[in-house]
């Protein structure tokens, strides 16, 4: 049976990358140390003997016993207000944790995909955000220890290819959405389902005509599966290309729930994108891959979700405590 290491194992790209490997037959061993992690989305698999669990942060040496065939690098935080709770966390799991992972695939014999994201296109100046691209990239903005730490990451893993003939795979990875975001991580579309769930108004950032380009959990997590399999080294972008303002994404949140909340507007934060969408040219031809599922089933789906949970967490303003955490 073959291994696979999967670290974020307990987070929303993570749980679903668990799901995916199991269920394909591999041996799999999550790893999280649950900052932003939720050991529910996880729990349905500690009772399956090819499931094991490591509580740990990767930011420290990274151990596990015996043979490794695949890493899948997934642990980080991903949101904008996580990045401003815990940027030096978020700088440290994408640099040191890359390092400490990469280490392990060499001395393990590995191949590793690591989770990079349409982030390192910053705000971009070109549109749609093709691979061969390089960013506009505030350094200093509150959104630089996220994006500056994957573009180290994508530097570091190239490194360790070239020098150490390492096998290695990078998934720029767009907005994507589904069950087990966290309700409460600040992004857009748990923010508006929660809202809308709750009977508050929807807060649109800006005047909303920025855009972003959605992405079905399923469809990411099939890209990266076949990425993992493919011969290719060089960054490939998996989102859903079809994009749409954040305006006229809380009406259709608005239509979707049936509810009749209004749309009220606050600040854009700094540094936010004002236009995103993938190219996905290269992961049409080098994997075959495109998305399947359009937001209209996506969105039923995630609501289904957000509807399953109880009072208490929908009306939970933040489950997360980050201050013992360094
Ligand atoms: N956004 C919004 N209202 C919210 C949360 C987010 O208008 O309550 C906007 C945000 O400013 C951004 C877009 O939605 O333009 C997507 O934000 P998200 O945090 O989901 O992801 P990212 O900005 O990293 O793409």
């Amino acid at each position: 049976m073959k291994k696979v290491l999967i670290t974020g194992a307990a987070g929303f790209l993570g749980s679903h990358l668990c799901d995916r490997f199991i269920n394909e037959g591999y041996h799999v061993l999550g790893m999280d140390n649950l900052i932003t992690g939720d050991l529910k989305n996880i729990e349905h698999l500690f009772k399956l003997k090819n499931f094991e669990f490591y509580n740990h942060d990767v930011s420290k040496f990274v151990h596990v016993p015996g043979e490794l065939d695949y890493i899948l690098h997934f642990a980080s935080p991903a949101s904008p207000i996580d990045y401003l709770k815990i940027p030096i966390q978020t700088l440290k799991v994408g640099s040191l944790g890359t390092h400490n992972l990469l280490g392990l695939a060499k001395e393990k014999n590995a191949r590793i995909l690591i989770a990079s994201t349409s982030e390192v296109y910053g705000d971009p100046l070109v549109h749609p955000q093709t691979e061969d691209y390089y960013g506009n990239v505030n350094t200093i903005g509150p959104r630089g220890v996220y994006d500056e730490a994957k573009r180290f990451q994508e530097s570091i893993t190239m490194a360790y290819h070239t020098y150490h003939k390492i096998e290695t795979r990078i998934v720029r990875i767009f907005n994507t959405y589904g069950p087990r975001m966290r309700l409460n991580d600040g992004r857009v579309v748990p923010a508006f389902i929660g809202q809308a769930l709750r009977g508050e108004d929807l807060t649109v950032f800006g005047d909303g005509s920025q855009t972003r380009s959605f992405c079905y959990v399923d469809d990411l997590i099939e890209g990266i599966y076949q990425l993992l399999f493919s011969d290719y080294v060089y960054p490939v972008n998996i989102g859903n290309p079809n994009e749409i303002t954040i305006r006229d994404f809380a009406e259709e949140i608005i239509k979707l729930t049936g509810t009749d909340q209004k749309v009220i507007y606050k600040p854009l934060p700094v540094n936010d994108p004002l236009q995103r969408q993938p190219d996905i040219t290269r992961a049409r031809e080098i994997l075959g891959w495109q998305p399947k599922i359009g937001r209209s089933e996506g969105m039923k789906n995630t609501l289904e979700y957000f509807k399953g949970l109880s009072k208490e967490e929908l009306y939970r303003s933040e489950h997360k405590d980050f201050s013992s955490y360094s």
